[in-house]
């Protein structure tokens, strides 16, 4: 089909030639459709050639020194060291392309769980389904905050703006229109097209899918989409260039020890070159990168299964050190199921019983049931609130569902309640224009006319905003004059019980009138009463509010609902308890500074519209705070933006703000918030294990050697035997912390100063330790051996194994920073830590007897004499370590390692 086709075509040509009209597909035209044009989805981008990628591991400088001596090795003509050498570069490079390829499916998994849903018109019933089951010729119905889901030409238009930056580059939104343009319009001035994957920001519209897939606009330029997440977080980029440096002080180190052994030492050139290759490859942590991919690849998928997905790896971390979460209420923190509970009209008020969305309730007034249909205020507010409304509510499957907002569902069962039948009711006052609600006015206001010659509009609201607009108020006997001291009165009654409250207003217009704007609602409404729902706050969010300040984190709640309704249910949900509350007008009072301090005194801001958001994430940076902030509207992409770590809702948040987010929530669950801090805390925490465990085993290789040569003896591992041990413990002892559950007290800490270097001075202490401690066992034993007789072969052999299991116990200790290591669960808390062992002890067993790696690794067969001796010493680094915790948890009163 040709692009041009319908941007200059009228509406009604362009239903023609896709066989639709404003009522959409019928489902079977639909799946026809699938068929033949496919689902509505780019294609993905092509993956890195695997041979590319298997290359891309060689990119790193230690490899490069091991070529260099593979090379050196086989021109001295020791063969078998060279092809061992580059047997293991080889092993090496395989392991690290097939953990990566993991990482990057485990990462890709968790993408797919993010696909966005449309709303369409089949067969004339609105549903919403997956954007890629749109086909040309679906009618869409886009609202604000969503994304557009496939290239559309719009036909019913009201007020839409599109953010098309995307496509053009023009970073101002669009406005929209649904008349036809200049067959030769370039993308940008094509006003009555919406192109997929732009952000409508404001308005609402309805248009008929002309492309889909890759035929749309942005499927041609598939270039834009080559943002390709990288597997680095800001620690992993720190810690690579870390090694980096590190490579280049220790390759200068092993030339300058090649020189002083030549030329102060008389070692011959050979053995110095092979202690200088042997220094080289001891010290570099190789496995290191890898491992930290994999860590956080493992985290970011446990952390998917408790419903948090990562949409921005730097997250992960960022997480660990949140030290305040902002939060919206309704949905998050309360489970936004609304029941309307009282109603409040000029001379009396009402309760209303029943749960949740099912119709059944009564009306009592001082706790007696009232025949309401006598009621005339009781019945005008139920009809205004079943036509001033966009929501149903459906028995299916023995229960009522709701479709649409929970707060306009409450408002619909209110009107069943009071024994009006909804479609005969929207039937007799059919809907001909109307104001649809946003954040920013409040208010939600519709026009109906009946068949008998009435025009009514229905204005539903914030009730400060609804009793602006009105100048009478209804009473049995009339309409009076506005008793304002009366309602304020009434409202915050109502509202101290926690109850959200909405007023409902009324106007008689001209019959003639077909269209509303702003200013048909502005000043001569009648009200006709408020309406007080209430929405329990979720028990687990109770839990969670409590878990985040055990572990420092302060909780701020800011919603648009009333001071005194937002005060109640944050004392429901330990919230800012009996403290002041700030409305979004105070704040808009204050200026920068003065916002600063008031942002730390309080916890609950009321009222408050996503700009104030954005200033209160501000103003908490600005005192140094690490802010998590959620979000589901269009508006508050600024504030999810600005934030460390935006939080979008996956049930009722916007496509925008999940644009936005650095994460979703799938069940838009505060709980599920506190959840995902504490995994981020662990994935920190596990990534300083790692760092913690393979470091040392560096230091206490690359000091065994250091110490041979200083003190003229022969080397106590080859550098094959070092190759060996660092590939084998990486792949399975390293790897096993990756999936080390949190501990006891992650959430008890405070939170991470993220400023923080990586490597504290304990961590830094800890390596140099332990690092001392293999050296010593190493050695230890390796001279030992070497002073009793025994030949080089069989003392290396010791030294390598006493290496390989001291690292065994040292595994076991690494498992937790500086709590005891002898409990039960040390032992099985993690089963991958025991895997691991037994999978090493397998390996090390064929280093040692299996005879074709006697041959290559120059090993020799140990006894039971020297495996009790070996295994002793294991106990001894254990018992050392954990006196060393013992000493930071008495005297340090440590509980990790910051
Ligand atoms: P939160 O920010 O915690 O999610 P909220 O959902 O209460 O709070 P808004 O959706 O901005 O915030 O609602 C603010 C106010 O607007 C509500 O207190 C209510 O009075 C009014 N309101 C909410 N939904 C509607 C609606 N569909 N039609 C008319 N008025 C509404």
């Amino acid at each position: 089909m040709n692009e041009t086709f319908y941007h200059g075509e009228t509406v009604d040509t362009v239903f023609r030639k896709l066989s639709s009209s404003a009522n959409g597909l019928s489902g079977q035209q639909a799946e026809e459709r699938l068929k033949q044009y496919g689902p509505n989805r780019l294609t993905p981008q092509k993956k890195q050639n695997p041979l590319v990628m298997f290359l891309l591991q060689f990119r790193n400088i230690l490899i490069y020194v091991l070529l260099a001596a593979g090379l050196v090795t086989a021109l001295l003509g020791h063969w078998i060291d060279a092809w061992v050498i580059v047997g293991v570069v080889l092993i090496n490079a395989l392991i690290g392309y097939v953990q990566e390829g993991k990482a990057e499916k485990a990462l890709d998994a968790i993408k797919d769980l993010l696909s966005p849903q449309a709303l369409a018109r089949r067969g004339n019933k609105q549903v919403s389904m997956p954007s890629e089951e749109l086909v040309p010729g679906d009618v869409v119905i886009l609202q604000s905050g969503d994304k557009v889901p496939a290239d559309m030409r719009l036909f019913s238009v009201r007020d839409l703006k599109i953010d098309e930056s995307i496509l053009t580059g023009e970073s101002l939104p669009t406005e929209k229109k649904s008349d036809a343009v200049a067959a030769d319009a370039s993308v940008g001035d094509r006003s009555c097209m919406a192109f997929s994957g732009t952000l409508v920001t404001y308005g609402r519209a309805e248009g008929v899918v002309v492309e889909t897939g890759d035929n749309t606009q942005i499927g041609r330029i598939s270039t834009m989409l080559g943002t390709v997440e990288t597997l680095e977080t800001p620690l992993m980029r720190r810690l690579e260039e870390l090694a980096r440096t590190l490579s280049i002080v220790i390759v200068s180190v092993s030339v300058l020890l090649f020189l002083f052994g030549v030329l102060a030492r008389g070692y011959s050139l050979t053995d110095m070159f092979n202690a200088a290759v042997g220094i080289a490859v001891a010290a570099i942590p190789e496995g290191l990168p890898a491992i930290m991919t994999i860590t956080l690849a493992i985290g970011v998928q446990a952390m998917a299964r408790r419903k948090s997905i990562i949409r921005k790896l730097p997250a992960v971390e960022t997480l660990g050190s949140v030290s305040v979460i902002c939060s919206d209420k309704t949905g998050t923190l309360t489970r936004n199921e609304m029941t309307v509970r009282s109603l409040a009209f000029s001379e009396a008020i009402y309760d209303v019983t029943g749960s949740g969305y099912i119709p059944n309730g009564t009306f009592l007034s001082d706790d007696r049931q009232v025949d309401h249909q006598s009621i005339e205020a009781i019945m005008a507010i139920a009809r205004a609130s079943l036509l001033c409304n966009d929501a149903s509510v459906r028995h299916h499957e023995n229960q009522w569902v709701l479709s649409g907002d929970p707060t306009e569902g409450a408002l619909y069962v209110l009107g069943m309640k009071a024994g009006y039948d909804p479609e005969a009711e929207r039937d007799e006052w059919p809907r001909i224009d109307m104001i649809p609600f946003e954040s920013e006015h409040r208010f939600m206001a519709t026009l109906h006319h009946d068949h008998r010659g009435h025009a009514r509009i229905y204005m539903k609201g914030a009730p400060e905003v609804v009793l602006a607009r009105c100048a009478t108020q209804r009473n049995a006997e009339g309409d009076g004059n506005l008793d304002l001291a009366y309602w304020e009165e009434a409202m915050r009654t109502m509202a101290l019980q926690g109850q959200r409250l909405l007023a409902v207003a009324c106007k008689e217009v001209d019959p003639e009138k077909t269209g509303m704007d702003f200013s048909d609602v502005d000043g001569d409404l009648v009200l006709l009463g408020i309406t007080g729902m209430i929405d329990p706050p979720r028990q687990e969010a109770i839990a969670a509010v409590k878990a985040c300040k055990s572990a420092g984190i302060r909780v701020k709640m800011i919603t648009g609902d009333h001071i005194d309704t937002a005060k109640a249910i944050g004392t429901m949900i330990g919230i800012g308890e009996g403290r002041h509350a700030m409305t979004g007008s105070q704040i808009e009072e204050l200026d920068e500074s003065e916002l600063e301090d008031a942002v730390l005194r309080h916890d609950v801001f009321a009222r408050s519209s996503p700009e104030h958001k954005l200033r209160l994430v501000k103003a908490l940076q600005a005192r140094g705070h690490v802010v998590a902030m959620t979000g589901d509207g269009v508006n508050d992409a600024p504030a999810l933006k600005r934030a460390d770590v935006g939080i979008a809702m996956g049930l009722k948040g916007t496509e925008v703000s999940k644009e936005a987010a650095e994460m979703v929530l799938a069940d838009d669950n505060f709980a599920t918030i506190a959840s995902a801090i504490e995994q981020g805390r662990t994935v920190y925490d596990n990534l300083k294990k790692s760092i913690l465990f393979i470091l040392p085993t560096n230091g206490g290789e690359a000091l065994s050697i250091l110490f041979a040569i200083a003190l003229g003896y022969t080397l106590p591992v080859t550098a094959v035997q070092i190759l060996w041990v660092n590939m084998v413990t990486a792949v399975t002892l390293a790897l096993s912390l990756a999936f080390e559950p949190a501990e006891a007290n992650v959430m008890q800490r405070k939170p991470r100063n993220g400023d923080a270097p990586i490597l504290s001075r304990f961590i830094l202490w800890r390596i140099l330790y332990v690092s001392i401690l293999l050296m010593i066992g190493t050695f230890g034993l390796f001279l030992w051996y070497e002073r009793a007789g025994y030949s080089h072969e069989f003392s290396r052999t010791v030294a390598v194994t006493t290496l390989v299991i001291l690292e065994v116990f040292y595994l076991f200790s690494s498992r937790f920073f500086v709590t005891s290591v002898f409990s039960r669960k040390a032992l099985t808390g993690n089963p991958a830590v025991l895997y691991s062992v037994g999978i090493l002890l397998a390996l090390q067993a064929l280093f040692i007897y299996a005879p074709f790696m006697q041959k290559l690794f120059a090993t020799q067969p140990l006894g039971p004499g020297e495996w009790a001796i070996i295994i002793s010493a294991g106990i001894i680094l254990l018992l050392f370590v954990e006196l060393e915790k013992f000493m930071i948890r008495t005297f340090f009163k440590k509980t990790d390692m910051q």
